[in-house]
């Protein structure tokens, strides 16, 4: 066995490895960037190296001195993590090549599933079912378009180099093939300079579900499938296993399918096969087809590991040592049910924008697995995926699975940040999830109720409102001994709306809550805040000018000095400012120009997403500050909207 191991990666998924690699007794090197330096990566491993920049081209995706590094620190293996170079063949030869291990697959299993068509070419030679469709080489547009007419629609659009949903298109009617097939096109050349694509037909109501498989370079078992149809713009956002409605029979069928797909390409490691499944059926062993193969370890894998017990870094790290594989298929049984969410600091209503903010505030009821490289106190920022943390929960059934998801959910407690708890806990509610009618276009379909924002009870103002008045630690009635039997005023804004409340100690030693003419009654009893006779249902917690109140919703208020005065907003909307800092992408206005509400500006391109500026109201376009291409700060302003003149 190795005595120490490089980590190529950073965040949760940095410390996931970490954690089994101290387990079983093996050294930690951890590498990072001017960004994390204080991260917890960082400080569980046993020795860290500094590689670099913020930007991940300057550090995490500098092979050279990550090699270099590894060499240092005496480390004789590498393990890449997710994302950045785990599945760059270059970066698996030239560790090779320094005489290190790669803890993963071989360069030229990974080179075999790098392109989506050379990957279902073989496949299909292996026996494997594909989506029917057009991988071949002829890209003239007639020529697709031909093919797309043979396949039928709907039709998808893939960039052979694609990943994360990017250079994909659906076509519903040939008659917008071809400008469906521009944009991918486009799309591919910037994201992964190569607009190769392929042509599938679209499954309707499809499935994600895709197997995990281990191999030792020649055999390979498999580990059972997850579901992953819990998807927002082709991104997992809830994962599971097994999946709902699973029979043996297709069990069977898709796990032997991807076993093949390992051995056909020489498989060592942990590794994901792909499909996509019609649900339109229901799971039917005729129903699915390799959409690709993941060469690496998969964000999801811990719901694997629960509904199997089996460690699976451990296992990559005992068979790139060269033991063989730990379990026959025989031996891996599958028990109870298991969930992930992925909590990220991002802006569900506002599309999914992701955030950055430093997390005053987070806690995790018990009850859950939760994988994170963040703490308390930690900053969400600009450079990396916001995700904060996955929150894995297991139970006997799927149903008690789900439950415990929920309430792991309402009782996170994340200030500092927009996250997507809310959503995530929306989902946990939905009816049909919780039947397990799953398909990707669930969360599209259902997304003004997954993210409708009910009123705000009063309760929950009169909660915020105590916290604010309790002093420090709110569990012990001493907090108000510097209370007052005068009233006193706290103005408490959300969103659009201001709360003017008062609170005074009563004679009978509760605490009276007025708000815009409700009178409400507080009072400590247990540990736990009692309004008007009834037990608080969710947590208050004041971290500087804010207020968050913690329940099956979240809500932050912002504290106002009541005495300070109204600052005048008449000029909101007038400047276009960079939501965050990126690159810009795209402007469609020039000096002059009249646009309407709505209108599309510019295109930013932030945290590996594009994002869409449009005018705020009618207007005219008084200056444009910025060019495609120009590489922005948060906050810079990009184009100035002038009234229209009459
Ligand atoms: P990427 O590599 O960009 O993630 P994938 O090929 O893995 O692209 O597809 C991403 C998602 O797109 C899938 O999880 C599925 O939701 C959807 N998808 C892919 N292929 C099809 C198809 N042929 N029909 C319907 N949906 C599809």
């Amino acid at each position: 066995m190795f005595h120490t191991i490089l980590i190529a990666n950073r965040g949760e998924i940095a410390v996931r490895v970490i954690t089994t690699a101290r387990a079983m007794g093996i050294r930690t090197v951890a590498v990072y960037s001017d960004a994390d330096r204080d991260a917890l990566h960082v400080a569980l491993a046993d020795q860290a190296v500094h590689i670099g920049g913020p930007a991940p081209r300057d550090s995490y995706l500098r092979g050279d001195r990550i090699i270099e590094a590894a060499r240092t620190s005496g480390a004789q293996a590498i393990h890449p993590g997710y994302g950045f170079l785990s599945e760059n063949p270059e970066f698996v030869d030239a560790v090779e090549g320094a005489g290190l291990t790669f803890i993963g697959p071989s360069a030229a299993a990974i080179r075999a599933m790098g392109l989506k068509d050379a990957a279902k070419s073989l496949m299909q030679e292996a026996g494997v079912p594909v989506v029917p469709g057009y991988h071949g080489e002829n890209q003239d547009p007639e020529h697709l378009a031909g093919a797309a007419d043979a396949i039928g629609y709907p039709v998808l659009i893939k960039a052979v180099a694609g990943g994360g949903g990017k250079g994909m298109r659906r076509v519903e009617r040939p008659q917008d093939f071809n400008e469906a097939l521009e944009s991918a096109k486009g799309e591919a050349a910037t994201a992964f300079g190569n607009e190769t694509v392929l042509i599938e037909k679209y499954v309707e109501k499809p499935r994600h579900i895709e197997v995990q498989v281990f191999g030792d370079g020649t055999s390979a078992v498999h580990l059972f499938e997850r579901d992953c149809s819990l998807q927002r713009r082709h991104q997992k956002v809830i994962e599971e296993a097994p999946a709902p409605g699973m029979t043996e029979a297709m069990r069977a069928a898709m796990g032997q399918a991807a076993v093949r797909a390992a051995e056909a390409i020489g498989y060592k490691g942990a590794g994901t096969v792909e499909f996509i499944v019609d649900g339109a059926r229901g799971l039917r062993t005729d129903g699915f087809w390799f959409m690709e193969m993941n060469t690496r370890l998969q964000v999801e894998h811990p719901v694997t590991e629960a509904i199997t017990g089996v460690d699976l870094v451990e296992w990559q790290l005992r068979v790139a040592a060269g033991e063989a594989l730990p379990a026959r298929q025989q031996d891996l049984t599958i028990t109870g049910h298991a969930f992930e969410a992925r909590l990220y600091a991002e802006d569900v209503p506002a599309g999914f924008l992701p955030a950055t903010g430093t997390l005053d505030h987070l806690h995790f009821p018990p009850g859950a697995r939760i994988d994170s490289g963040i703490r308390r106190g930690d900053t969400i920022s600009p450079w990396y995926d916001p995700m904060i943390a996955k929150v894995i929960t297991r139970g006997p059934t799927r149903a008690v699975a789900l439950a415990r998801l929920r309430a792991a959910l309402e009782g996170a407690q994340i200030a500092g940040s927009v996250t997507n708890r809310d959503f995530l806990g929306a989902l946990t509610r939905h009816a049909g999830f919780a039947a397990g009618d799953v398909d990707t276009g669930l969360i599209a379909r259902d997304i003004d109720s997954l993210t409708a924002a009910p009123a705000t009870p009063v309760e929950t103002v009169a909660l915020a409102a105590l916290a604010t008045r309790a002093e420090g630690d709110a569990k012990s009635l001493a907090g108000f001994t510097l209370w007052e039997p005068h009233w006193q005023r706290v103005v408490l804004q959300d969103g659009e709306t201001t709360y003017d409340c008062t609170l005074a100690r009563l004679p009978d030693g509760g605490i009276g809550i007025r708000i815009d003419g409700a009178e409400l009654r507080g009072e400590r009893r247990g540990g736990a805040w009692w309004i008007n006779g009834g037990k608080a249902t969710g947590e208050a917690c004041v971290t500087g000018g804010r207020v968050s109140v913690f329940g099956a919703r979240t809500v932050h208020f912002t504290l106002i000095d009541p005495l300070a005065v109204e600052a005048d907003t008449g000029a909101a909307g007038g400047v276009i400012l960079a939501p965050m800092p990126g690159l810009v992408k795209a402007v469609f206005v020039a000096v002059g120009d009249t646009v309407e509400k709505g209108t599309r500006l510019a295109v930013l391109e932030a945290m590996k997403m594009e994002h869409t500026l449009a005018a705020g109201r009618d207007g005219v376009i008084g200056e444009v500050l910025v060019e495609a291409g120009a590489q922005v700060e948060a906050g810079a302003a990009l184009i100035v909207l002038e009234e229209i003149d009459d």
